[in-house]
């Protein structure tokens, strides 16, 4: 169960109502599904963003929290303060392979992605800065090849806890079913 390995805070630069909904809802979604416990937005507070995140949880399960840094430079020390590692994704940062042994080594690791413009600090005040490739691309993927990389690939099976739906895979079309526990227990 990967849930004992690492305790794993996304916290998301930058962002802005207008342009960012759809990049920061997307690193939200895979911060959730591969295994992060914590989903931390920075720049514009976004409540009905936040809402849909919650929503999301709900529906499909597991204990992922949401939460808004008016300051992420506080975050950043509140993380270290409990024992974080701090570790920023950058196109500029060392390559994810020569490091994540290292990074591995912690049980908490709070992870910084960026948006348009990241602050010079955010260099500064990480313990690695970690690129997957040296190419520029986008915080979405460069988060999911992180946490697979971290989890070893073992959070494609993880699953998520107290679901109200949840999908039995399958070869040709949609088969998704409702947790017959979901009300009984009253998860909500
Ligand atoms: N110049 C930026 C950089 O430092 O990676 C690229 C900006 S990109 C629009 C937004 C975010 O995507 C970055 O802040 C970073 O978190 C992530 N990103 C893009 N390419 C990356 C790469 N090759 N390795 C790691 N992260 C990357």
């Amino acid at each position: 169960m990967i849930e004992a390995d690492f305790e794993v805070g996304v916290l998301r630069l930058g962002h802005r109502i207008v342009r960012d909904k759809r990049v920061t809802t997307h690193a939200f979604l895979v911060s959730r599904a591969f295994g992060a416990k914590a989903f931390i937005i920075h720049g514009d507070k976004d409540s009905k963003l936040e809402e849909n995140a919650r929503r999301i949880v709900k529906t499909w399960g597991g204990k992922v929290t949401v939460e808004y840094s008016e300051n992420w430079l506080e975050t950043v020390k509140k993380w270290r303060d409990t024992g974080s590692l701090i570790v920023h994704l950058t196109m500029y940062g060392m390559p994810v392979e020569s490091v994540i042994n290292y990074i591995r080594e912690f049980k908490r690791i709070l992870v910084i992605i960026g948006g348009q413009k990241v602050p010079g600090e955010a260099y500064r005040v990480s313990d690695y800065n970690v690129s997957i490739t040296n190419q520029p691309h986008s915080e979405i993927a460069a988060l999911a090849v992180f946490l697979d990389r971290l989890f070893q690939g073992r959070e494609l099976y993880m699953q998520h806890e107290k679901p109200r739906f949840f999908i039995v895979p399958s070869p040709r079309g949609k088969v998704i079913c409702k947790n017959p526990f979901y009300k009984a227990n009253r998860f909500e």
